[in-house]
């Protein structure tokens, strides 16, 4: 299998896009550490469906925006599986409201998760990775990132700025076996998009040439290739799961 022998932890992994990453990168020989903030009942769901198609899987708790948190889950993490190879950078907030009614408590929310937290996962895992000289990281941005969003100033920032983030890593990683990418999704069916009223999100459809939502699924092939061998050349690049919206 392509990714046999190594180990991922996909942030954020026991719904939606995340947990369709965690299944594929499972899927495809992967060891995989689901890390959760609050849902455990879910996240052990995950793993027990994992570990039934007869892969590998473990939980991990941990708030990604708190540095302490995610030390420890590093500590965890490492006990169990003694290295990361892989880093799926996906778990995300949205406080959605125009930029005029936006408090500083919705930005500062959705930056310390969506941004912060992907400085913390990331600076954690990095070492091991070094240090082996082996690495792929991949950040879930998202084309709000690219095209801006009513009522998402917040989410925006946060999205755009890990587009310069993985351009900036993955030159400063180039020769050290780490490739750094990231994958923008479009708008797809999770519980994020059904917390967009029904009437916005008929709108949204119209926009999409593929005139659909995108699956979770179809997310995560994006990333189990940017994560294999076939995608040894490629850093530094935003991969599009859009139905075409962004082009
Ligand atoms: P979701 O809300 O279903 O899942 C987000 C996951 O992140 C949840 O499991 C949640 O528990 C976890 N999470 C949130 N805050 C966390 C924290 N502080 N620490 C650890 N985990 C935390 O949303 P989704 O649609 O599956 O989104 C996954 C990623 O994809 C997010 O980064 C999102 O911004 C991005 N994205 C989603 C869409 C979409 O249309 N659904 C589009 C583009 C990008």
């Amino acid at each position: 299998m392509r990714l046999s022998g190594r180990v991922a932890l996909v942030t954020g992994g026991s719904r939606g896009i995340g947990r369709a990453i965690c299944e594929a990168l499972a899927d495809a020989g992967a060891a995989v550490a689901i890390n959760y903030q609050g849902s455990e009942r879910a996240a052990r769901e995950v793993a027990r469906e994992i570990a039934e198609a007869g892969g590998i899987a473990d939980i991990f708790q941990a708030d990604v925006s708190e540095r302490d948190a995610v030390q420890r889950m590093k500590k965890q993490v490492l006990a169990r599986f003694g290295r990361v190879d892989l880093l799926v950078n996906n778990a995300g907030i949205t406080r959605d409201r125009t930029f005029v009614r936006m408090d500083e408590e919705a930005w500062a929310a959705v930056l310390s998760v969506n941004l912060n937290g992907v400085f913390y996962c990331t600076k954690a895992f990095l070492d091991g990775m070094l240090e082996r000289g082996y690495g792929r990281i991949v950040h879930i941005s998202s084309i709000v990132g690219q095209i801006g969003n009513l009522g998402q100033a917040n989410y925006a920032a946060a999205k755009a700025a890990l587009l310069g983030f993985t351009k900036t890593l993955a030159k400063e990683l180039a020769t050290k076996g780490i490739t750094v990418n990231a994958v923008a999704p479009g708008f797809i069916e999770t519980e994020m998009v059904a917390a967009v009223p029904e009437e916005i999100r008929g709108k949204i459809v119209t926009q999409i040439p593929m005139r659909r939502l995108g699956t979770p699924q179809e997310v995560a092939k994006a990333v189990v290739f940017l994560v294999s061998d076939e995608a040894s050349y490629i850093t530094g690049q935003t991969l599009n799961v859009n139905g075409g919206m962004y082009a």
